[in-house]
């Protein structure tokens, strides 16, 4: 076998030997196990069904959605002079028949046979092929069989029934292979072949040359500042993706005027012009190209060293396909992004456009179908731009209309035209034609659920870009977890060295962790979550904890509530860092939701009970607190929230604090009865005291007045009145004073007792 596998690949390849994981898979196929690939490869993948295609006997069959992508292969298997055909959309009917009639044949020529899915749906193809010997069935781009891919196609419904009737007839190898694929996606492909006996090869998700960055800046201009002051301090030829082809617009502005030589493929350019340009770019006399990330996919330049991300990619599939461009070559490269948490907004407005509602596809529809009334005959094209369809029929955005579109052409109701004489609009389909006579809504053949599913999983994938790119952990690990790459992740090791959290967290390590959130900040956090019975968004939360007006808050009586508005000195970025840093410990749960809602965990209920806990995890918390926010531009010094001001809204749980404490119950007493953390309780008093709720006389009873009475020295004769934060005056009072006493110390300095 190796000899003739050998032979066959110098002699119809015309390649001298097998890269990286090829032969296993070749050989796996070739002994008749079904076998899946999921390996971000470029252009070797085929190879590992062509190969054994020509080992095994009979027509090989590949399955794929990328029309561009089958003439592609053809053309090149064609050139080697292997027979190779394709039937899709862009063959018409004489050339089609022209094929099956070759296939109907008991000694095809056809070696390799390319299909779209749709074909799968013709009965007469069905027919005819089941009766061709099938040396093997390749499923390409295997990922869009899944149901959670985004354009998911309703003809692979029927591919494990299509090939159980290929079956029939004889036994071949089934391969699915991606080079995009989840644990979900894995599952699913996985599911729908029917698979049970297969082998699996994943592996190349990590690529050992790559350094992951990441900048969180919101600021326009920091952030143009900082894309050319790294273009300024490196060689190299980049790529620069943003979201939106006005963000294209204007970094490509601002890289002009800061005299950085810069290309973009624009809608606008003449294609003369164009081809100029990318001449230019392909000889290195410019140095970096501004895209949408539609765009690059057939760049083929192997020499880009930097990707930089301008916007929030979509979701780690995205990220990971456009950061791909670079490192061709295998050299050492950079992925940097440079988003903010704002972007998620710009994604968020994607995915509403992307997955219209039912109501809106349905006015759509509608729409379409008044205007048929009004022909002389059917199925005419309705020559409307999308803008135009988008304004007439009610829809607000055009984006809309195009998606809109889609679903209908997706479900057999309309057909849409390229017209591909206009260049300028290449990237907008013109022409709609109805093929389907105007229903009841209710007899729509529309997945409305699967429609649902889909944008439910648009907002989960947002959720985990966002974790990847802006929670502190090893980035690395992440995507190799995130892809299931287990063979990777396994010679990862504790730190990767190549992402920006392994490596500054190294120097983290070493450095000693200041507090930057005060621990009764974690506590009150907490508090809050247990005690709203009611869940509540992570973003809301935010939102209670700075006593924000949004009216929801209002609407649900929020604003009456305990601790409403009590974080309000501290930056929502803060606040969330908090929550996250809470999360990680394992203090909290947040779901994968549209929403994510918080929950308290047992880890939690467990540590109520020993007030010690969160002291032991303060370090690991104030840790997670500065990596997430080392790289964001918020730098105000954070404030502890006992500053001096008055909490008018607050008052009550200071009463109830009040009224256990007039009932003679010790501070802990209080903590376990309220549930709460001892150091909420002891910055009750604190308050109580500053609202003139408790007497002085009481309040020294909790404290000794010499401890006080140190405290006031440090803080006037180390610290010049300073007295925040507190860390620093800890450092220099005697071990035994308690945050506690420096608090009621400062309150009682602001109240001139002291
Ligand atoms: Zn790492």
């Amino acid at each position: 076998m190796q000899q003739k596998l050998q032979k066959i690949l110098q002699e119809k390849f015309k390649l001298e030997s097998f890269r990286d994981r090829q032969e296993e898979i070749v050989k796996s196929v070739v002994v008749g196990k079904d076998t899946i690939v999921f390996m971000p490869t470029w252009g070797w993948k085929s190879l590992t069904y062509q190969l054994p295609g020509l080992y095994l006997d009979g027509v090989v069959l590949v399955i794929s959605p990328l029309i561009s992508l089958m003439k592609d292969q053809v053309d090149k298997l064609n050139e080697l002079w292997l027979k190779a055909e394709l039937i899709n959309s862009t063959i018409d009917t004489y050339a089609k028949q022209i094929i099956l009639n070759e296939l109907s044949k008991p000694k095809t020529d056809i070696k390799f046979l390319y299909i779209a899915p749709e074909r799968l749906n013709s009965p007469e193809f069905v027919r005819i092929i089941s009766r061709v010997n099938i040396a093997l069935v390749a499923i390409d781009e295997a990922h869009c069989i899944s149901q959670w891919w985004h354009d998911f196609r309703p003809s692979y419904m029927k591919i494990n029934g299509f090939i159980d009737k290929l079956k029939e007839n004889a036994d071949f190898p089934i391969m699915a292979l991606t080079a995009t694929a989840t644990k979900k996606v894995r599952k699913d492909i996985v599911d729908r072949l029917g698979l049970d006996d297969y082998n699996v090869f994943t592996a190349g998700f990590d690529r050992k040359n790559i350094t992951i960055i990441v900048r969180e800046i919101s600021k326009k201009e920091e952030k143009i500042e900082k894309v050319a002051e790294i273009l300024d301090k490196t060689p190299g030829v980049w790529i620069i993706y943003c979201a939106s082809r006005k963000a294209v617009k204007e970094v490509y502005d601002d890289l002009i005027q800061n005299w950085i030589k810069a290309w973009i493929y624009t809608w606008a350019m003449t294609p003369e012009n164009r081809e100029i340009q990318q001449n230019d770019f392909m000889n290195d006399k410019l140095k970096v190209i501004v895209a949408t990330n539609a765009f690059g996919m057939w760049i083929d330049k192997k020499d880009i060293r930097f990707v930089i991300h301008y916007n929030l990619p979509g979701s780690i599939e995205n990220y990971y396909q456009e950061v791909w461009r670079a490192w061709r070559d295998g050299k050492k490269s950079f992925w940097i992004v440079i988003a903010s948490f704002q972007d998620t907004k710009i994604q968020e407005f994607f995915i509403e456009n992307t997955y219209p509602t039912k109501e809106e596809i349905l006015q759509l529809y509608d729409f379409l179908y008044k205007w048929e009334k009004e022909w002389w005959g059917k199925w005419l094209p309705i020559l409307k731009t999308q803008f135009t369809i988008a304004s007439e029929s009610g829809l607000s955005s055009d984006m809309k209309v195009w998606t809109g579109l889609k679903v209908l052409e997706k479900y057999w109701i309309l057909r849409k035209w390229v017209n591909s004489g206009s260049l300028e609009e290449w990237f907008r389909w013109r022409w709609v034609t109805l093929i389907q006579e105007k229903r009841k809504h209710s007899n729509l053949l529309i997945d409305w659920s699967h429609q649902e599913l889909l944008k439910t999983e648009a907002y989960y994938k947002l959720e985990q870009i966002k974790k990847l790119l802006f929670y502190p952990s090893c980035r690395k690990r992440f995507i190799l977890d995130y892809f299931w790459d287990e063979e990777d992740l396994a010679t990862l090791g504790d730190n990767c060295g190549t992402c920006d959290y392994c490596l500054e967290r190294k120097n983290f390590d070493s450095m000693e962790i200041e507090d930057y959130v005060n621990i009764s900040v974690f506590a009150l956090v907490l508090d809050v979550v247990k005690n709203i019975d009611k869940k509540i968004w992570v973003v809301m939360m935010t939102k209670f904890l700075r006593w924000s007006k949004d009216t929801k808050l209002i609407e649900w009586n929020m604003h009456k509530r305990e601790n409403f508005w009590a974080l309000e000195d501290l930056t929502s970025e803060l606040i969330q860092a908090v929550i996250e840093a809470l999360i990680s410990q394992d203090y909290l749960h947040k779901t994968d939701w549209r929403y994510p809602l918080l929950w308290i965990t047992d880890t939690w209920r467990v540590a109520i009970n020993k007030n010690e806990f969160l002291k032991d995890d303060n370090k690991e918390l104030q840790h997670y607190i500065k990596l997430r926010l080392w790289s964001s531009t918020w730098k105000k010094k954070t404030k502890s929230p006992t500053s001096r001001k008055t909490w008018v809204g607050k008052v009550w749980t200071y009463k109830e604090t009040h009224r256990l404490l007039i009932a003679w119950k010790t501070l802990k007493e209080i903590s376990v009865e309220r549930e709460v953390w001892l150091q909420t309780i002891e910055w009750h008093i604190v308050k109580l005291y500053e609202l003139w709720e408790l007497w002085l006389t009481d309040l020294m009873k909790f404290v000794k007045f010499s401890n006080l009475k140190s405290v006031k020295d440090v803080i006037i004769n180390d610290l010049w009145w300073q007295v925040e934060p507190l860390k620093p005056i800890k450092e220099k009072v005697d071990k035994n004073i308690s945050y506690f006493d420096i608090k009621v110390a400062i309150a009682m300095m602001g109240n001139k007792d002291l």
